[in-house]
């Protein structure tokens, strides 16, 4: 049976209205990680990765949520609240979605990110031996 969007978000805790995301510039440097080890020091913020891309994640909730999970402003709500797709939404689908929230989860991701590299590179050289 094909869920419908009401249904859906009546079981729901209205996930989508408790944090709000900015899409950051893909981080390559380390001044860019040393920013983002900034963001994550701050109280409820984190950053996630969701193919490929970056973003701010600020979880607070919005004033217009009622505490019975409604919003207050439903039919003058903001435009991104109507172009959320409730059949697409995090309340279903996470999966391939990384968040990091701690120093540790962030330097765990750059000793992965740097393992993938190094062995990337000696992939290539591998190769270039056998040419
Ligand atoms: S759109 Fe998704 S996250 Fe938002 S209330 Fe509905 S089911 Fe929950
Ligand atoms: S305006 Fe309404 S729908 Fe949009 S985030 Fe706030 S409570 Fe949720």
């Amino acid at each position: 049976m094909k869920r419908t969007v009401k249904s859906t978000c009546s079981r729901c805790s209205a996930l989508c209205c408790k944090y709000f995301a900015l899409e950051l510039d893909r981080p390559s440097t380390w001044n860019d990680f040393e920013n983002i080890r900034w963001y994550i020091s701050h109280q409820k913020t984190s950053v996630f990765i969701q193919q490929g891309r970056w973003f701010l994640n600020v979880k607070n909730r919005c004033r217009h949520l009622t505490a019975d999970s409604r919003c207050r402003v439903y039919d003058h709500r903001p435009a991104i609240c109507r172009r959320l797709d409730a059949n697409g939404c995090e309340y279903h689908n996470m999966e391939g979605v990384r968040e990091i929230r701690t120093e540790q989860q962030l330097a765990a991701y750059l000793a992965e990110r740097s393992a993938k590299r190094k062995g990337k590179k000696k992939g290539m050289s591998d190769n270039s031996k056998r040419l």
